[in-house]
């Protein structure tokens, strides 16, 4: 069976938020081999979520739970409440060490497209100086020590509308 599509995380199944392992999912109680393992923010933890559950919005109004948070969503104040729907309950998150940010650009949420090493970021320079100057980390310490699962991690965003790429980055 192909996997759901998720319009702001189209790289979701690369991010390491999803696990190969047997099980029935706590909402729609298929028989399923693919277990969301990424954060979900909600009072009763389901034990299994499966991608359909995810993408069709249905285990975030089972437990009343979000995948994102609500104001984690930049400038949330300023995007369609459906977008900030999509993105919090129904779109999986990605591993961080802080609460989650999710970039937006155009008044729209971005996608994010992977984690971002030093080396992801350097095609990109001209778009994402203005993030890497202005995020409240050293600017050169992203230069040299930006890394995928280290202790200064990145996440490359980019925009669904115009294209232009975003940085978000992260520290233990
Ligand atoms: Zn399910
Ligand atoms: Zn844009």
């Amino acid at each position: 069976m192909e996997l759901p599509k998720f319009k702001f995380s189209p790289n979701a199944y690369e991010l390491n938020v999803f696990e190969k392992v047997d099980g029935i999912c706590s909402c729609c109680n298929e028989n399923r081999n693919l277990k969301y393992t990424g954060s979900f923010y909600s009072e009763k933890e389901p034990d299994y979520i499966c991608p359909w559950c995810i993408e069709n919005g249905k285990v975030a109004e089972m437990f009343n739970g979000v995948f994102n948070d609500y104001d984690g969503i930049e400038n949330y104040k300023s995007i369609d409440k459906e977008l900030l729907l999509e993105v919090s309950k129904r779109t999986p998150s990605y591993i961080s060490w802080q609460q989650e940010v999710w970039l937006t650009h155009c008044n729209e949420p971005c996608k994010l497209i992977d984690y971002a090493d030093t080396k992801t970021i350097e095609p990109f320079m001209d778009e994402l100086i203005d993030d890497i100057e202005n995020n409240g980390y050293e600017p050169e310490m992203i230069k040299q020590y930006l890394s995928k699962d280290g202790s200064l991690v990145g996440y490359l965003f980019q925009c669904v509308n115009c294209g232009q790429h975003r940085l978000h980055v992260d520290c233990d």
